[in-house]
Order: structure tokens, then C-alpha cells, then sequence
């Protein structure tokens, strides 16, 4: 059965995009990607944005591609898939030439990523406990969206001022980042490792 998305339009040049890539693979998603992963989540991963034949493809956020592969493997290898209930999104939702949002387009995205925080996170009941962005531009959309001071991106850092919730930056798992060693398979495993850490 084929995901369900929004129709935004707020973007045209990603709009155009998506509108071209229909007529390039017709099997694919090609709309605004939607989260994946339940509302009572206690985990949520913020990716950048869907990736051409990944989650473009799948219409599931980092399913299908070499960045998912590694953020898939690391949740396993860490016990956090059948620990912790986790979802995942990206700081827009809909693919970007290049791989490259614009400030303008980040922005428009925001308002799905701020609903999508105000729903799991509710201080003082079990929620959300934990938000893991992957690379410095999803770090910096979750700082806006929690309304606080923009920090420095620092992978392995865990910022617990915040009540109730803590904030860890990851280097994203870009095949980039992955094969110039960046990031290593086990880097990205142990940060998980210190995020289940979070829920003992
Ligand atoms: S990136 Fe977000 S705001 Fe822009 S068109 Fe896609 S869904 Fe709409």
C-alpha cells in the first residue's frame, strides 16, 4: 500500500523537483516524506533530508540507501531497535537537488518538525526523552524548534539543559561521511550505545 503524504507546495524549486523526478522514476515516492516510527516515541533521529533513492524511493525516511544501511545497523547493533521507541524524520521532507537545502527551505520544513516535537514531547510524562540530530543543519533546525540558543555541532556531544530531554549531535551517516572515515560504522554504534544509555 502506497504511503500517504501532504501535498505542500511551499517550496517551489523543490516542488519542481519532485515534479521531474516523477517523470525519472515513476516507481518512486517522489512527495514530501512523512516521519516513520509511533507518536509515544521516546526517541527521535533527525536526518537532513530524503535521499534521491532512499527514502525518495521508499517514502520511508533513511529506508533504502547506504546512509539508512548504517543508521539501521547501528540502532541494531546498540539494542536500541527493540529497546527504545524511535522515530525518524528529516529537517525537510522533501528531496533537494544536491542533497543541499536552501536557508528559505529549511525553514518553510520547520513547522513539520516543530508539530512533530510538540506531539512526542510532553515534560513530566512519558515522552519523548531524546533527540538525536544527525549532521550540523539538523542540529541547527532542532535548536530553533526547541527555542534555544544555537549551539556548536559537536558529534558525540549530549546536551541535557533542557527538561526532561537531552540533545545529541551525530555526524549524518552520508555515504561521504562514511567513506572518507569521518564517521565509522562503530563510531555511529557507540553513539547509540551512550543514547540507550539515556533510558537505563
Ligand atoms: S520541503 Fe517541506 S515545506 Fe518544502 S515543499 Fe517539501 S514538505 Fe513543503
Amino acid at each position: 500500500m502506497r504511503r500517504r503524504s501532504i501535498n505542500c507546495v511551499s517550496c517551489p524549486r523543490l516542488v519542481e523537483y519532485r515534479t521531474g523526478n516523477r517523470q525519472r522514476f515513476p516507481a518512486y515516492f517522489n512527495a514530501p516524506v512523512p516521519p516513520s516510527g509511533p507518536r509515544s516515541a521516546r526517541l527521535l533521529i533527525v536526518g537532513l533530508a530524503p535521499g534521491m533513492h532512499g527514502a525518495n524511493r521508499s517514502g520511508y525516511p533513511f529506508r533504502g540507501d547506504d546512509s539508512g544501511r548504517a543508521l539501521f545497523t547501528a540502532l541494531e547493533d546498540a539494542g536500541v531497535a527493540d529497546a527504545i521507541p524511535y522515530r525518524i524524520t528529516n529537517a525537510v521532507r522533501c528531496v533537494p537537488p544536491g542533497n543541499r537545502p536552501t536557508g528559505e527551505e529549511l525553514g518553510n520544513c520547520r513547522r513539520f518538525l516543530n508539530d512533530d516535537i510538540a506531539t512526542l514531547w510532553r515534560p513530566g510524562v512519558r515522552s519523548l526523552r531524546c533527540v538525536v540530530a544527525l549532521g550540523g543543519v539538523a542540529a541547527a533546525s532542532v535548536d530553533r524548534v526547541l527555542e534555544r540558543r544555537r549551539s556548536n555541532f559537536q558529534h558525540g556531544s549530549i546536551d541535557r539543559s533542557l527538561p526532561h530531554l537531552a540533545v545529541v549531535h551525530s555526524y549524518h551517516p552520508s555515504r561521504l561521511n562514511m567513506n572518507t572515515g569521518r564517521l565509522k560504522q562503530e563510531e555511529l554504534t557507540a553513539l547509540f550505545v551512550r543514547v540507550a544509555a539515556l533510558f537505563s
